[in-house]
């Protein structure tokens, strides 16, 4: 019960965030906890730094490559004993900024194979789970990059527009069992190993931030980027009760940046 004596829904829920070692994944793993679910974070690692609080809100921490089935079935083994899986989170995911000329075989696959074949393996073995409880929850995290494709990241923008074909599939098969499917689009999101590298590697770091910034129409109004946390709130909003008739969606959370080129702050065109 709530201190409104309402039922609090999270209290007997189970959720599984896969790249829960850092950035978004981590912001959504301790807001799930703050919710009051029991929550699994799978990551290929766990720096110092983000394990820390990671514990002190009791999310459990599973080394997982997300690539891997027989890792995706030993992390989702972790929800049996929690006693079943209500929600799964599909967070793990790298960036590729190459022209297709220059891409490796090998770099092609490490970019699918993350992004989207970890996302289709962790959802294989989540059905049967989900089923068990009477229906639940998926959330991928895709990107802008998904919704419009950009031209500095080809590949990156083709593994985020499968991931969001790969959601409405889920959101169509699924539905019998009550599984509701949906992605996220997130861009740019500070706090991020991602961006906080892109930016620490650029020549001039600062023009970088402003430049990112500058792309999204809403992020150059308010002079910031989106915020983990405010992602987090939506997974939130997404895997509630209030959201038992929403499948299939792609929220941009992106300050419209998916919507076209932004007006330019000088000629207005
Ligand atoms: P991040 O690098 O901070 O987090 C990604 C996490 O995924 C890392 O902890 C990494 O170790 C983990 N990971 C990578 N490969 C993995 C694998 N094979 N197995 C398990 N874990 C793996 O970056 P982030 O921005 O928090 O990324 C989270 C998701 O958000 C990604 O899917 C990314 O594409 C997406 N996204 C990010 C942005 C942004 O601006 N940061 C924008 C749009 C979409």
């Amino acid at each position: 019960m709530t201190g409104n004596g309402h039922v609090n829904e999270w209290a007997s829920r189970v959720a599984v965030v896969t790249g829960g070692g850092s950035g978004i994944g981590k912001a959504i793993a301790l807001r799930l906890a703050r919710a009051g679910a029991q929550v699994i974070a799978g990551d290929l690692r766990f720096d110092p730094a983000a394990e820390q609080p990671l514990v002190a809100a009791r999310v459990r921490m599973v080394p997982v490559d997300v690539r891997k089935e027989a890792d995706i079935e030993q992390l989702m083994a972790v929800s049996d004993n929690l006693g079943g899986l209500d929600l799964l989170v599909n967070s793990a995911g790298i960036v590729l900024v190459r022209q297709i000329p220059d891409v490796s075989e090998a770099e092609w696959d490490a970019c699918l194979d993350t992004n989207l074949k970890g996302a289709f393996l962790a959802s294989k073995h989540a059905i049967p789970r989900l089923k068990n409880r009477g229906g639940g929850s998926i959330i991928n995290i895709a990107s802008n990059a998904g919704l419009l494709p950009r031209a500095h990241d080809p590949v990156y923008s083709t593994s985020k527009a499968a991931l969001i074909a790969l959601t409405q599939c889920l959101a169509l098969s699924h539905s019998p069992d009550r599984i509701r499917a949906n992605a996220i689009c997130p861009g740019p999101v500070q706090d991020t190993r991602i961006i906080d590298r892109e930016i620490e590697l650029a020549a001039d770091p600062e023009d970088l931030r402003q430049r990112i910034i500058g792309a999204s129409p809403l992020c150059r109004a308010f002079g910031r980027m989106v915020t983990p946390e405010e992602i987090a709130e939506s997974v939130v909003f997404l895997a509630s009760d209030a959201a038992q008739l929403i499948t299939g969606t792609s929220l941009a959370i992106d300050g419209g940046k998916s919507l076209g080129v932004p007006p330019s702050t000088t000629s207005g065109r």
